[in-house]
């Protein structure tokens, strides 16, 4: 059968958050207290990044600089190599936003790569965001990958997922095959939700050698 894989951006196809770290850097005090009002469900994503990014203390070229110190899993590039040469599609699937995602994809040589994120639109004014894949029935997602997962699943494949934290807490209900860390797969094991604990991509390229060619 043939597989598809829906990846999660941050902390999964790179090391480290970059949203977390950009705002880590960036952002004058008051964004832990809009965080803790996110995970309360008190704000939607798109309030809460609204008005985090009123907070930021950057240009978007001083943002630049910080993305070119992002680090991918050091297994990604071949992960997306072996799947070329299977002709297995990859979507990113990201809470975090396209114009930096894109950005940092294309310094690693992998522009072409599909992405489905949230949008950042930096501009004279400052930053504004939008979450053009919402979903209403989520309440969790700024881009619902759970929607855009049955969006984009094409029929009689593997749906695989491979997250590491909240963001892909709606969305790993639905996959076929979850690869998980960190809390995901602390969240996963609380659900009963099967996944498969993975450290780097290289356990998932492991796992792709291993299956049959024809199932
Ligand atoms: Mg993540
Ligand atoms: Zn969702």
């Amino acid at each position: 059968m043939k597989q598809v894989f829906f990846l999660d951006f941050d902390g999964t196809v790179t090391k480290d958050d970059v949203v977390a770290t950009m705002v880590k850097k960036f952002c004058r005090p008051g964004w832990k207290e809009l965080n803790d009002q996110w995970e309360r469900g008190e704000l939607s994503t798109e309030q809460v990044a609204n008005k985090t990014f009123q907070l930021f203390d950057a240009t978007i070229t001083d943002i630049y600089r910080l993305l070119d110190t992002i680090e991918l899993d050091d297994y990604f590039a071949d992960f997306v190599q072996l799947c070329n040469d299977k002709n297995y599609s990859i979507y990113i699937l990201s809470d975090g936003y396209g114009l930096l995602i894109k950005y940092i994809l294309q310094r690693h040589g992998l522009g072409d790569l599909v992405v489905y994120a949230n949008e950042l639109v930096a501009d004279n004014s400052g930053y504004s965001i939008s979450c053009t894949h919402l979903n209403d029935q989520c309440g969790k997602c700024g881009t619902c990958k759970k929607t855009l997962l049955h969006k984009l699943k094409e029929k009689s494949t593997l749906a695989v997922y491979a997250g590491d934290g909240y963001s892909d807490t709606c969305v790993c209900h639905e996959a076929d095959v979850v690869f998980a860390k960190n809390s995901l797969l602390s969240y996963c094991q609380d659900k009963n939700v099967p996944a498969i604990p993975y450290t780097s991509f290289k356990d998932i390229i492991q796992w792709i050698k291993k299956r049959p060619t024809n199932c």
